[in-house]
């Protein structure tokens, strides 16, 4: 999956399921949640059935028990005869030739399908399916009522052989009724018997659990066929299959369904064994109205018209190779697509809807573009005889990698030339390289268990860069990477509340929390640092060894570090003696990264190199007193002959070892510089005299120094310094030779750290002074780069002039504020003319001149809104809007954000919040309204929203912030779920805050004085 995007940021995946939507009320003792008992409400109360069948075909009665209820129909002899006639004839089956290679391959790993090992901590509840049965093979049947009452007719069959004895069969399934009277089990070799008898049907909410309990003992190593019907229900809250809605040019709106399974939700779409190392086969027949199409993940082998029902049909799919629960996928839509073949043997095919389609032109090109490189990448063929992408309307991630029908948010997949931005167009690269990627990592070989998740999302979130780098080199974001992914992610990896990114997950809330940016840039980070200290060849080789030999398998960490070694031990590119398991355990099972500190010899010629986690603040009475050490690959050069392009390991450090002596170091006149393009997740520290000899390099010629290790230098000072490390004098003294940097990168750095100075500062007395200080860094750069855009400048270059507008007009730049309204304007006279402002530069222009602006600015872009078709147009109006002064507006605007049907989509409520939050006049309005709002909020989302809670408190650094959030904590601790360690770390980053402050605010405030720009105004 692939995390949704803010501004500039590739924001990190968040819990996207719904897991509170559930809602099984103990009190009343039903299990359905809020979405199926208002179509129980509709059925059975206005009796607003559009197929009319279903008012007594599923006439549900609550039948409960103490922990569990299920329900039967009322009336079974009134039930029509089941719409589907079970298979019987399974041997017959058509099966790729795939399957069957690989069922040998499933034979040998059935017995690790562990249950025991992960327990989950919450309440100590094992949420793990008992490991008795393993599926073989599923038919599903859905028949969705996406322009009726939104219900779902259902019908599965699964096969199954038993490993154990058992007498229960148990799988997943929620906010499903089943027709318990239809449900029956027969032993495969004897299909027309009698089948065995079920004595009771039970459902455990809690663990989302049907569990049919027999009469007798079901035989290991014998094979069984459940069958049952059930009602489901397509749900708005964006996961499972859910419904999703759009305007149409002519004003109409339309319907369509669609799915979104990981983590755990294909059990919402139909009762099955939903857990990742349960792989199986599938045969789906989706129906659907002959005015609509479907597609799932494999192609369909026929089209059947519905019995007694003239508008519809059955799409009956090719059965699929074994794969998990979460990477099916269906989508029925009228959608519009168009084709292309990669590699002459699969069909490439991207949708949207019919006034879109032509926005997915530039991924129709890229798509199997990259899916050829990838072939060759992972030297694997892609299985599948197609691959669809589809950009849907309203989608809670980004993108998901379902096999063989890739879905997206429109903005991750659409693009359009004239209206969207450079970086959009990256954007839409990256997501379709990532998602791509995952169709070997992730869906040939996957996890076990989601405690493996990190390796999924980290190999894809690091694969994805090869796949731009082979579309467009000249976009350099092998350089980027240092940016988007080590730099970020080592903020947030110098929290204590922090984790490691192999962590024990059981129950759904933990296991969407790891969907974030530790899982995902952490993993990336760690990965490119071991193919650094392999070697491209020698990481290649493992990697392709590994996809081989789990080839529709499952897998875990040790599984790949295992086939690393022997490729590395083969090619010699590690001592015989040293592991990949060794080195790669230290960054995996524990937390946080270190800081290597290297300290010279007197003469300069040797010196001391020692290894501490970095973290921001050490907590006086922390109660972690794990000692944290890692497997450091060092990797250095040094002024007498600088090489920046080795970056396998020098010298290991071990993590046994706190210190060792790096010998042959020139002399103390001469600098050293440690981590050749910041390849090694960690920073570094030096000696003040080093330091000096860096800050003087730079300033007098920094070109001998690497692009990426300038970036890396500027972000380790900065962090060095937050973290009280190293001197605010001499961190900023690094930033005296920026006046001659034109490199992006290295810019950018020095930006994103001046951000928090700024976000510390914007409340306070000194930042006046403060902004005076960054508008002398700042303004030669915005005169170099300019405001006339032009997008035939190189990438890099178009994002330098970005980022360089950006804040000349967020420190209030008279001439870029003066611009932006001028251009506003001129759009506000011309409004059906999108050419007059860059797509580029569009972000910064309607964001000032919304600010600068009143109500008649403001009501502009929301009609704009409306009527733009191109989704990233959409976003960027929805963040501009949220940068009007007037509170008033922003008011209106929060609750529009949270209201259905008020224009705003509920996949982009967040942007809304997040605009008006970051916004300084906005900021405690969006708090305020949180706490207010809080069970509204809930609500609309069925859950707590992490991205909502965290922007809201972006920047606190009051100790009665932090009272506030304390308290906010102590009253929702029940309902944050999946929210609860964003806001963990949201404390304690307040409370680094308020440190920040008391430490360095009065520091700062003295060095601006010196520096000429005071803080004082003239009382004289
Ligand atoms: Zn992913």
């Amino acid at each position: 999956m692939t995390g949704s995007k803010l501004g500039g940021d590739v924001l990190a995946m968040e819990g996207n399921h719904s897991h509170h939507a559930i809602s099984f009320d103990k009190n009343k003792g039903c299990y359905v949640s809020r979405g199926v008992a208002v179509l129980l409400g509709i059925i059975f109360v206005s009796g607003l059935v559009v197929t009319g069948l279903l008012v007594y075909y599923y006439a549900p009665q609550v039948r409960e028990t103490q922990q569990q209820a299920v329900l039967v129909p009322q009336n079974p002899s009134s039930v029509r005869k089941p719409l589907l006639t079970r298979r019987r004839t399974t041997t017959t089956r058509r099966r790729p030739s795939t399957v069957r290679s690989t069922i040998t391959t499933a034979k040998v790993s059935t017995t690790p399908i562990a249950t025991t090992k992960e327990e989950s901590p919450k309440g100590n509840i094992d949420v793990r399916l008992p490991r008795a049965l393993k599926p073989l093979h599923y038919l599903v049947k859905l028949q969705p009522f996406i322009n009726g009452n939104f219900s779902i007719i259902g019908y599965v069959e699964v096969e199954m052989e038993a490993l154990e004895p058992t007498s229960n069969i148990t799988l997943h399934m929620a906010d499903i009724i089943t027709r318990n009277e239809t449900i029956t089990l027969v032993p495969l070799g004897d299909l027309d018997g009698p089948g065995l008898r079920i004595k009771k049907h039970e459902y455990d909410n809690e663990r989302q659990f049907y569990v049919a309990h027999l009469e007798q003992e079901l035989q290991p190593g014998h094979k069984y066929l459940l069958s049952m019907e059930f009602l489901g229900y397509l749900n708005d809250q964006l996961h499972g299959f859910y419904r999703s809605s759009y305007r149409d040019t002519d004003g109409t709106d339309k319907m369509l369904a669609v799915t979104q399974f990981q983590a755990t939700d294909a059990r919402r779409a139909f009762p099955c064994f939903d857990e990742p190392g349960l792989k199986a086969t599938f045969e789906v027949y989706l129906a659907r109205t002959t005015n609509m199409s479907s597609i799932s993940n494999m192609p369909i082998s026929e089209t059947i018209p519905m019995e007694g029902e003239e508008d519809w049909v059955w799409d009956h799919y090719d059965a699929s190779v074994p794969m998990s629960t979460y990477l099916v996928a269906f989508v029925v839509s009228d959608f519009a697509y168009l084709s292309a073949t990669a590699n002459n043997h699969t069909l490439f095919r991207v949708w949207a809807r019919e006034s879109a389609i032509e926005q997915a032109e530039f991924s129709r090109q890229v798509g199997p573009i990259i899916l050829t490189h990838f072939e060759d990448y992972f030297n694997q063929s892609y299985p599948l005889p197609k691959q669809d992408m589809v950009a849907i309307p309203d989608f809670s991630a980004g993108a998901m990698e379902n096999w063989g029908l890739i879905t997206y948010r429109e903005t991750a997949m659409l693009f359009d030339p004239a209206v969207s931005a450079a970086s959009n167009k990256q954007y839409v690269v990256a997501v379709v390289a990532h998602e791509l990627a995952h169709q070997w990592f992730g869906n040939i070989v996957t996890p076990r268990w989601w405690t493996d998740l990190w390796l999924n999302e980290g190999f894809a979130s690091y694969v994805e860069y090869f796949g731009i780098n082979y579309v467009e080199p000249s976009w350099q974001v092998m350089e980027q990477f240092v940016l988007n992914e080590v730099q970020i992610v080592f903020g947030l990896d110098s929290l204590e509340s922090s984790h490691p990114i192999s962590i024990p997950v059981g129950h759904p809330d933990e296991i969407s929390q790891i969907f974030d940016r530790i899982s995902y840039a952490k993993g990336a980070s760690i990965i490119r640092m071991m193919n650094h200290f392999l070697t491209e060849a020698t990481f290649r080789k493992g990697l392709s060894n590994y996809l081989d030999a789990f080839k529709y398998d499952n897998a875990e960490q040790d599984d790949l570090w295992r086939h690393l070694t022997e490729a590395a031990h083969e090619d010699g590119t590690l001592p015989d003696d040293l592991t990949v398991k060794i080195i790669m355990d230290t960054w995996t099972l524990q937390m946080g990264y270190p800081v290597i500190k290297v300290v010279r010899s007197p003469d300069g010629t040797s010196a001391t190199v020692s290894q501490e986690r970095f973290l921001l603040v050490k907590e006086e009475n922390s109660d972690d007193t794990h000692e944290y050490r890692w497997w450091v690959p060092l990797t250095y050069t040094t002024e007498d002959d600088p090489n920046f392009n080795n970056t396998q390991a020098q010298v290991w450090m071990k993590d046994s070892e706190a210190q060792l002596t790096i010998p042959s170091l020139p002399s103390k006149e001469q600098w050293v510089i440690f981590n050749l393009q910041e390849t090694g997740y960690y920073r570094v520290n030096y000696d003040d005299h080093n330091w000096e000899l860096l800050i003087h390099q730079l300033f007098t010629n920094h070109r001998v120094i690497s692009t990426i290790n300038r970036a890396q230098i500027i972000d380790d000072a900065m962090n060095l310094a937050k973290a009280g490390q190293l001197m605010y004098d001499t961190a900023l003294g690094v930033y005296n030779y920026l006046v001659e940097e034109t490199e992006y990168v290295p810019w950018a750095a020095a930006i994103n750290n001046l951000s928090y100075l700024k976000g510390m500062f914007a409340r306070s007395g000194g930042y006046g002074a403060l902004k005076n200080y960054l508008l002398d860094i700042l303004v030669p750069l915005y005169d170099s780069v300019g405001f006339e855009d032009s997008v035939s400048d190189p990438l890099l270059d178009q994002y330098k002039r970005q980022k360089a507008l950006s804040w000349a007009c967020e420190l209030d730049h008279p001439d870029c504020l003066y611009k932006a309204a001028s251009f506003y304007n001129h759009w506000m006279s011309n409004p059906d003319n999108s050419s007059i402002i860059s797509p580029n530069l569009k972000s910064t222009v309607y964001c000032h001149a919304i600010a600068v602006g009143g109500e008649r600015e403001w009501n502009f872009a929301w009609g704009q809104y409306l009527k733009s078709n191109v989704a990233a147009e959409k976003n960027r109006l929805l963040s501009a809007m949220g940068c009007t002064k007037h509170i008033w507006i922003l008011s209106r605007y929060l609750e529009m954000a949270f209201t259905p049907s008020s224009g705003i989509r509920k996949q982009d409520a967040f942007r809304v919040f997040g605009a008006v939050a970051r916004n300084e006049v906005g900021r405690s309005l969006a708090w305020t309204y949180l706490q207010d709002q809080w069970d509204n909020i809930f609500e609309f989302y069925g859950k707590a929203k992490s991205r909502v809670i965290k922007s809201a408190i972006n920047n606190f650094n009051t100790v009665q912030q932090l009272k506030e959030l304390r308290l906010f904590r102590r009253e929702h601790l029940e309902d944050l779920g999946s929210a609860t360690r964003a806001v963990q770390q949201a404390i304690e980053s307040t409370k680094i805050n308020i440190a920040w402050m008391n430490a360095n605010y009065d520091v700062i405030v003295d060095w601006l004085d010196m520096n000429g720009y005071s803080t004082k105004l003239n009382n004289a």
